[in-house]
Parts: structure tokens; C-alpha cells; sequence
């Protein structure tokens, strides 16, 4: 289990100069108002918000987030009240986690598509403070996190596909990737599970296939790139089960005629050495038409920036970069 201070240590970390007194607090008295309760894993149920506050510390929110997020279930599931969490730790916290009370009443479950898009809709209107979303969020990737432990498969699955319809797209939005990946990949699990089993056989082997593959790629985009001087971080990274399986739908392909199982992504330092690093690359690999997206020019709604290209590779085959 997560210890407070670790929670403490990453804050002073970004913001040596927080007021580490209102978590300690915040701590203190979650443990109190939550003794004897236990979460379905057998832990107490504190290591709850204390992973929430410690997701969000990886987020470098401020003080009273992390409180709000170690309070964040004690005006629903203790006799604490808003009024309490006010007096205690001032307004501004009470008023998130109030937030997060009045999320929880929402009736997620939903099979309608169309109901999604307006349920995510007022999650986001009726949040007036962001802090209570990023909350919801995290709650959201420690409950799906521990949803093995949860005996009635068909409540996983129903939490689960919430969590598809709901809070993934909300992540995306927001521009949290990390987040929604996550959250996509446990949920498809539990929502489509042979599917979801079927295609980590197939990456699994792919995975055997492909290391040389990745190699072969990734050193010689690193020549061209010190060749043009272009400073830059290449990962090559497989694509996440759940992204194979949508394209595999949408595009009616098979396993096999996914060519950008692997994607390739180049990070640098600035715009320009960006654009530099395109033309470097499509110098070197023939870009196939069409498949070139300048978000750097056109950011996404989200403010996500960068340049996506799809080009023949060494091999004769499509490899996918992200600059
Ligand atoms: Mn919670």
C-alpha cells in the first residue's frame, strides 16, 4: 500500500513550497472517518484515496487536489459532511469534493450511445471546477485497477463499459492519453474478453517477430536524425489491443493487415526541428499520400500538437511516425 509520505515527497518535488500541512490533515482524518471500512481487495479502504492522491501527485496537481482527493468518498460513504470538510480545510476543498459526490449520483449505466454523449456532456458542464473531473478521472483508474477483485462478473463488465462509454472519452478529450489508454485497455478486457485475448496471442507473437523490425527502424531514423543534427528521443512502441481491435472493426482487417501494429514516435525539442525531422524522413522513405497529418499546424480541440506520417519503410512496409 501507497504511504502518505511518498504522496508527500513527490509534492515537495514540483512544488517545494506547498503547504504539506492541509494533506497531512486531509490524511489524518480520511483514516479516521474511514476506519473498519475495507475495500473488495481486503485492503483498507484509506489505500483507496490514497492512490487516487497519489495518481494525481504523478499529475503535479496542487494541495487541494491532493487533499480533496484523499477526502474524496467521505461525504458519501462516512457521516462526514460538506460543512465539516469547509471548516476543516476550507471552502475550496469542500467545494471539490462535494463535486465528486454529486458525480457519483449520475446514473452512469448506460447502453444508448446517445446517452453517453450527452452524460459526458454534463459531467463536464457540471463540473464548474476541472479539479473534480481529474478527481472522477483517477478514482476512475484505481477502481478499474483493483475491478478484479469485484466477484459478480457482470457488474465488472457493467463498470467496464461505463467506463468505454464514459469516463475514457473524457480522459481523450482532456487530453490525458495516458489515461484513456489505460482505461480502454482494462475495460476492453472485461467488456469483449476472448477478443481481447485473441489479439494479445497475436501481439505477443508479433512482438517475437518484430524486435529486430523495431531495431532496424529506430537506427536509422537515429542516423538520419544525427546526421541532420536534429537532438531528438525515438521510441518505437506497439499499439494498444484495444486500437488493433477498433481499427480491425472499422476497417474490417484482419490481425495481418494491420501494418502499424508498431508505431514509431520521435520526440525533439522545437517546431522547426520537427518539420526538419519530416523532411529528413520522407528524404529517406517514400511517405504515402493522404497519410500526412499536421496537428503541429492544426492542433487538435485538445491542444494536441504533432506531426503524424506514414511512410515506406526499409522493408516495403508501412511504418506510421509520430514527430
Ligand atoms: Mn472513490
Amino acid at each position: 500500500m501507497i504511504r502518505i509520505t511518498d504522496i508527500l515527497d513527490k509534492i515537495y518535488e514540483y512544488s517545494p513550497d506547498a503547504d504539506l500541512d492541509i494533506i497531512d490533515r486531509a490524511y489524518i482524518y480520511s483514516a479516521r472517518v474511514h476506519e473498519g471500512q475495507v475495500r473488495l481487495s481486503g485492503e483498507p479502504y484509506l489505500s483507496h484515496p490514497l492512490e487516487v492522491a497519489s495518481i494525481l501527485a504523478d499529475m503535479r496537481l496542487d494541495v487541494e487536489s491532493i487533499a480533496a482527493a484523499l477526502l474524496h468518498d467521505v461525504i458519501e460513504d462516512t457521516p462526514a459532511t460538506k460543512e465539516d470538510i469547509a471548516q476543516m480545510f476550507g471552502p475550496g476543498v469542500a467545494h471539490i469534493v462535494e463535486g465528486v459526490t454529486k458525480l457519483s449520483a449520475l446514473p452512469f449505466s448506460t447502453k444508448i450511445a446517445q446517452q453517453a454523449e450527452s452524460l459526458r456532456k454534463m459531467i463536464l458542464a457540471m463540473a464548474d471546477d476541472i479539479r473534480v473531473i481529474l478527481i472522477k478521472l483517477a478514482d476512475r483508474v484505481h477502481n478499474m485497477r483493483t475491478l478484479k477483485y469485484h466477484r459478480k462478473p457482470e457488474k465488472q463488465a457493467a463498470i467496464a463499459q461505463e467506463t468505454l462509454d464514459i469516463f475514457a472519452p473524457i480522459a481523450a478529450r482532456l487530453g490525458i492519453f495516458w489515461m484513456k489508454h489505460e482505461l480502454e485497455e482494462i475495460a476492453f478486457y472485461y467488456t469483449l474478453r476472448e477478443e481481447y485475448e485473441r489479439i494479445d496471442a497475436m501481439v505477443n507473437r508479433a512482438r517475437h517477430e518484430k524486435e529486430e523490425y523495431i531495431k532496424e527502424v529506430s537506427t536509422r531514423l537515429h542516423y538520419k536524425m544525427e546526421e541532420m543534427e536534429l537532438p531528438c528521443d525515438i521510441k518505437g512502441r506497439y499499439k494498444q489491443h484495444y486500437s488493433i481491435y477498433q481499427k480491425m472493426i472499422s476497417q474490417d482487417l484482419e490481425f495481418e493487415e494491420i501494418y502499424d501494429v508498431v508505431a514509431f514516435r520521435i520526440i525533439l525539442d522545437t517546431v522547426p526541428q520537427c518539420y526538419g525531422a519530416m523532411g529528413g524522413i520522407h528524404s529517406m522513405w517514400k511517405p504515402i499520400y493522404n497519410k500526412i497529418k499536421d496537428y503541429i499546424g492544426n492542433p487538435k480541440p485538445n491542444m494536441y500538437q504533432s506531426i503524424h506520417t506514414t511512410v515506406i519503410g526499409p522493408r516495403g512496409e508501412r511504418v506510421e511516425i509520430q514527430i
